[in-house]
């Protein structure tokens, strides 16, 4: 398949920074062959399956979701703002029955959709499955994102250790019978966990041409054992695959560090373990103060930047410019849809380039429009840690890319491109969206997906989940207390640092 993108605006993103007003990219077999700046007729780089007029289109990388989870994109709008650890009793409800492959399916290619609309072409799916992933839901996962077009890295984000041993506070707060509860084996120990990996690499990793692969999750280090991490960590060597892992979101976590690993941080942790590595996407990075950023830094593993979630989520105001004065490689995620509410990455980038002015006065210290361009996609190429490079539209590069319509309000007048595309733009002016060289979005509709019948089977399927008896809000509302006290407990300590805005220690009186 060879297609012809003529005589368009190209932002290249290449290590020139090369723009072109006006230039003709040639795709071949999934691969972009050459990009010719000058005005160029149709048929002038030979015969071609298709030739597309971009005139008045920009043509830059297709966007990298850095962080997601697929596992509760039904959920959007299903909550108020709350802190990390009390939304995940609503999230994954101690007692919910085992999900459909069909309910796994359509959540996972509703995200696809979102994202393929508007303009991204690649994700890094940290998908959990309550209560234990399958190789049948596993199966439906990476079928959705198979059909959908997009490009996609998944990995299983589950935990092998008790409730009880991933908190602070909990063993001496909870009642004997929750106590008890909370301190049961988790629902899948490492070995099936691990089993569940080797289904999910042999069956899917490389697949589609290289555009399905597997990575490997911890989810978090204070969710699993060592054991559990090493054959982890084993596992992404032998196959070169991303490692995903949440890391101090929230001052509770740092919290977990002081009391339950004698004082060192979850970063110190990892490193201790010897299992800190440039193959890690360390999610969130909130609460590192640091020696846990010249860790990272000096490991190089990739951050995961998710300032809407944070915000969402009240977790605080990630170290960005000390990170970036470090060259810790950050990219920008959304991560899941009730921590986001949307799977757009749009308003990611427009908050990751504001967010960060009001933790310090010296506005040279500000992110500028460049800078969350260079997060978006050349961050998100490195987390993807693709075989075939992405991220820059160049000679042998992926040929994932996106078409905008520079005669929409979001650019009009055009005055800074990269400004605009951060500042202005919120998916709406996406014309066409290429995977791989294939074209899976244009005039409005995705070529690979029934859009109208996904949508309203995914109505129906959340009327039917709703009319169900379940145990997940009984049992969240047992716990709530509990975990309540966790919450203010921590956010009560001192811990030396702040991601906060205001005071620095909110203490029980602030509290009620
Ligand atoms: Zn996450």
């Amino acid at each position: 398949m060879k297609i012809v993108i003529r005589n368009a605006r190209v932002l290249t993103l290449d290590a020139t920074g090369a723009e072109h007003d006006c230039a003709t990219v040639v795709v071949e077999d999934g691969v972009i062959r050459s990009v010719n700046p000058g005005m160029f007729a149709p048929g002038s780089f030979g015969a071609a399956d298709r030739d597309i007029d971009a005139a008045g289109l920009l043509v830059m990388p297709g966007l990298v979701n850095g962080h997601f989870h697929s596992s509760v994109n039904h959920l959007k709008g299903s909550l108020d703002s709350l802190p990390l650890e009390i939304f995940m009793l609503y999230e994954s409800p101690a007692g919910a029955g085992e999900v459909a492959p069909r309910v796994a399916y359509v959540r996972t290619m509703l995200a696809a959709m979102e994202m393929l609309r508007t303009g991204t072409t690649s994700v890094l799916d940290d998908a959990f499955f309550v209560p234990a992933p399958s190789p049948p839901v596993i199966d439906a996962v990476m079928q959705a994102y198979a059909d959908s077009g997009i490009r996609v890295v998944l990995a299983l984000d589950q935990p092998d250790v008790p409730e009880i041993d991933k908190h602070p506070y909990l063993r001496d707060l909870l009642p004997p019978d929750l106590r008890q509860a909370a301190a049961a084996p988790p629902p899948m120990d490492a070995a099936g966990l691990l089993a569940c990996y080797r289904h999910l690499i042999e069956r899917w990793h490389g697949g589609a041409g290289g555009r399905l692969r597997a990575a490997v999750s911890c989810s978090a280090p204070q969710r699993v054992t060592p054991e559990y991490f090493r054959a982890l960590d084993a596992l992404s060597r032998e196959h070169h695959l991303p490692f995903y892992i949440h890391v101090l979101e929230t001052k509770v976590q740092r919290v977990f560090g002081e009391d339950c690993l004698g004082g060192r941080s979850l970063v110190r942790h990892v490193s201790d373990l010897g299992l800190l590595s440039d193959r890690l996407n360390i999610i969130h990075g909130i609460w590192l103060d640091d020696q846990d950023l010249d860790l990272i830094a000096a490991a190089g593993s990739v951050v995961a930047h998710n300032p809407i979630s944070n915000l969402r989520l009240g977790s605080g105001v990630m170290p960005f410019r000390a990170m970036r004065s470090r060259g810790i490689p950050i990219c920008l995620g959304t991560d899941e849809a009730i921590a986001d509410d949307a799977v757009n990455l749009w308003g990611v980038m427009k908050l990751a380039g504001l967010i960060h002015n009001v933790t310090q006065p010296d506005y040279h210290d500000w992110p500028t429009a460049r800078e969350v361009l260079d997060c978006m996609i050349s961050g998100g190429a490195r987390a993807m840690r693709s075989p075939r490079p992405l991220g820059q539209v160049s000679a042998g590069h992926q040929a994932d890319l996106i078409l905008l319509d520079l005669d929409t309000l979001p650019f009009t007048p055009l005055n800074d491109l990269h400004r605009q595309l951060v500042y202005c733009e919120n998916g709406g002016s996406v014309r066409m969206t290429l995977v791989q060289g294939r074209v899976v979005f244009e005039e409005g509709r995705l070529s690979t997906v029934d859009e109208a019948a996904i949508r309203a089977e995914a109505r129906a399927l959340a009327a039917a989940t709703r009319s169900a008896p379940g145990p997940g809000g009984h049992d969240a509302a047992r716990w709530l207390p509990y975990y309540r006290q966790m919450y203010l407990s921590a956010a009560g300590r001192e811990v030396g640092l702040t991601r906060w805005m205001g005071p620095a220690v909110s203490g029980p009186g602030v509290l009620k």
